[in-house]
């Protein structure tokens, strides 16, 4: 079996095993062999039960009482209940649609049984679906951790858990050339391995930090060999500003701020200097970065080149892109803006292809579709990003080598601390936006637990009878992966029985279709929907003024950084705006957690304390998830390996050690972990 093997291949996946996993993005081995479970279960041995342990995931071993076995139909569940005895003491179990259960068990035989413990006021003790195992099955997992993969419909843990074991050790991982930087470390492929299948949780850690390893030095040495290659770039022809971008700024409604004006001047300076550009504009959300980098395109689309906008997310790309169209009708603008998404039908695409390769337009906006291999350009020759640092090393590489030579301009709304920044873009030119447009009223937030939902639904109820509009957002997008949090689904379902008949909900999430996505944030565009319910797919971006409320449930789950994305997408317009900040969890290191955006709407604030607040440790609770294009890296909580990866790399960069340089690069382009796949958020 090879790392592209479709998992077909693997004993136990049929057709509709294979159909589960694609929807997570799981189609090869390889893919399946970087998916990386999200916790581990421990085995412990079994406990005798008592009314402390209540609410807790726990075994116990007992005997099924005689005859106790009955089934019940309810709706479309069969519900058995069986009685246990544990300790001269009765359990009841109770299981769903496993009538056959009956015909299984043996009252003579003693089982382990393992679930959460329930106990009544009665002090009666009971479990809903617990796993049952014989002392022999038990014995054999005692002890060890068993990962819990995220999950979709039509998948179980053990699904996945089994496919990956039959492949790990089978298949050929590459070396990914890092063995000898650090001391003690040890190969990819093991640490691959420990991942799924530790013998311990030190080893778990260990294989961790070997992986983020890998992330934070590929990252770094393609941020540094950009750096290097584009500074020696030289343009025949730097470009000159025209009156197209002139004009613009004098027609806007608005006057650019002081640090967007800077911005605008460093940008233009750079494409007339006949150097390559390699320049990042950092500011807050909501600061206005987009009109800088249309204003870059246009200059570059009014020399007779070609230019491209990307976008992590399909929403957010078409949002650019119609706002681009808006403004060119408005303003007159000479420009020819094409779109460009990889969800489009195959026949679209080729129209597309057609008229970028004959250079009949000059702007194009999309996700990352804009850099696979059929996409030929005709004079590229600048590329600006957007939220970039969600694009992966493998997109970045891609970029660059698609024109010769590119300017560089990169957008990012999420605040780095200053010390990881330098870290992570030290080599590259910045430029902060460090000022909101003056008509911005600062976002009144607030913290709270459950018992506020009905207050924060009348509070949206209110707003939207003034002529707003509100987000929720939910972490899941259906019911599965963790019972315990939101999803938006059933969240919106309950959202329109709550509010009166007059206000409209619906929900999105990146798992729609295209057209579904669009026309729901149309609809949102143009107020025919008053409370949209989504995932964090929204967080990037999107820009609807008129919104002036968004609630987050299971606020606990996001990490600071991410939280404060989320409430920029209030706040856009000159209404006052408002956060609720909605947590199941009340605990002190929680409550002080959330309580920093409570206080404070500066981004550069929030993302030093974030950094102060989080320890190593903290591996499963709060990640920013993804939000660096790191497959499990976490730039927060792994800073120390940052800093490792980037001083090794440092190192690798000195002069006599070019040929262990150049091995390094030729191995990790073997054996690079993809990133994620924001789409499907
Ligand atoms: P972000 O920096 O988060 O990408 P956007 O570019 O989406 O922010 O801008 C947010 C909103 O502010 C948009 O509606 C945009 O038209 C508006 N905007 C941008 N610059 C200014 C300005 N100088 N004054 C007033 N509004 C502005
Ligand atoms: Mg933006």
């Amino acid at each position: 079996m090879l790392l592209d093997s479709d998992v077909k291949e693997i004993k136990g996946i049929g057709d509709k095993t294979a159909a589960s996993l694609k929807k997570l993005h799981i189609e090869t081995v390889k893919d399946l062999i970087f998916y990386i479970p999200r916790d581990f279960t421990l085995f412990e041995e079994p406990v005798a039960l008592s009314a402390e342990l209540s609410g807790k995931t726990l075994s116990f071993g007992g005997y099924m009482k005689a005859g106790s076995f009955s089934t019940v139909k309810k709706g479309r569940l069969d519900y058995s209940h069986v009685t246990f005895i544990h300790n001269g003491k009765n359990v009841y179990l109770t299981f769903f649609n496993m009538p056959y259960l009956k015909k299984q068990l043996d009252p003579s035989v003693e089982y382990v049984i393992r679930g959460q413990l329930e106990v009544g006021k009665n002090g009666a003790f009971s479990m809903t679906q617990p796993k049952l195992y014989t002392l022999e099955q038990y014995s054999s997992i005692q002890g060890s951790l068993q990962p819990m993969y995220p999950l979709t419909k039509g998948l179980s843990n053990n699904i996945i858990s089994k496919a990956v074991k039959q492949v790990i050790d089978k298949v050929d991982i590459p070396d990914d050339g890092l063995d000898d930087l650090k001391e003690g470390c040890i190969s990819f492929a093991q640490a691959l391995s420990n991942m799924h299948f530790p013998i311990n949780y030190d080893a778990f850690i260990l294989a961790r930090e070997r992986i983020v390893f890998h992330e934070f030095v590929s990252f770094i040495l393609q941020m540094k060999t950009e750096a290097n290659e584009t500074r020696n770039i030289s343009f025949d022809k730097p470009l000159i500003e025209t009156a197209d971008t002139v004009r613009l700024l004098e027609q806007l409604p608005y006057k650019l701020t002081n640090a967007q004006k800077k911005a605008w001047a460093d940008i233009r300076n750079d494409l007339e200097s006949g150097r390559c550009m390699n320049r990042m504009v950092q500011g807050d959300v909501g600061s206005g970065k987009t009109i800088i980098a249309f204003l870059a395109l246009i200059m570059n689309a009014a020399n007779g080149y070609q230019g491209v906008l990307m976008a992590p997310t399909e929403v957010l790309a078409k949002q650019h892109y119609e706002k681009l169209v808006q403004m060119k009708a408005e303003y007159k603008l000479n420009i020819n803006p094409i779109l460009l998404l990889g969800s489009m039908s195959a026949k679209d695409k080729k129209s597309v292809y057609t008229s970028i390769s004959s250079s009949e337009v000059n702007i194009i906006i999309g996700t990352h579709a804009v850099f696979q291999n059929k996409v030929e350009y005709k004079h590229l020759t600048m590329v600006v990003t957007d939220e970039q640092h969600r694009f992966g090393v493998k997109q970045r590489e891609a970029i660059v080598n698609k024109g010769e030579k590119v300017h560089l301009l990169v957008m990012s709304a999420t605040p780095i601390p200053r010390s990881l920044a330098m870290i992570m873009y030290g080599d590259i030119d910045l430029s902060l936006i460090n000022e909101l447009p003056a008509n911005r009223l600062p976002i009144k937030n607030c913290v709270v637990g459950k018992d506020f939902r009905k207050k924060s639904y009348e509070f949206i109820e209110k707003e939207v009878h003034d002529g707003h509009q509100a987000y929720v957002i939910c972490p899941q997008v259906e019911e599965g992966l963790d019972d315990n949090l939101e999803n938006v689904v059933d969240y919106a379902k309950k959202l329109s029985s709550e509010f009166p008949s007059d206000i409209i909900t619906s929900y999105l999430h990146g798992k729609m279709s295209l057209e579904q996505k669009d026309s729901i944030m149309q609809d949102f565009k143009d107020k025919k929907i008053d409370v949209l319910v989504s995932t964090t797919v929204i967080e990037v971006g999107i820009d609807v003024p008129n919104a002036t409320v968004i609630m987050i449930e299971n606020a606990e789950r996001f990490g600071l950084a991410q939280l404060h994305q989320l409430r920029g997408r209030v706040g856009r317009g000159d209404s006052q705006s408002y956060c609720i900040f909605l947590s199941t969890k009340n605990d002190k290191t929680t409550m002080e957690r959330l309580n920093v955006l409570n206080s404070s709407n500066d981004g550069f604030k929030i993302a030093d304390e974030d950094l102060k607040l989080r320890g190593p440790g903290d591996l499963f609770g709060v990640r920013q998830s993804g939000e660096f294009g790191f497959t499990i890296g976490d730039i927060y909580n792994d800073s120390k390996i940052l800093r490792d990866a980037a001083d090794c790399v440092n190192e690798l960069f000195k002069p006599n050690n070019q040929s262990k340089l150049d091995a390094i690069i030729a191995a990790l382009s073997n054996s690079n972990i993809n990133s994620v796949d924001f789409r499907t958020i």
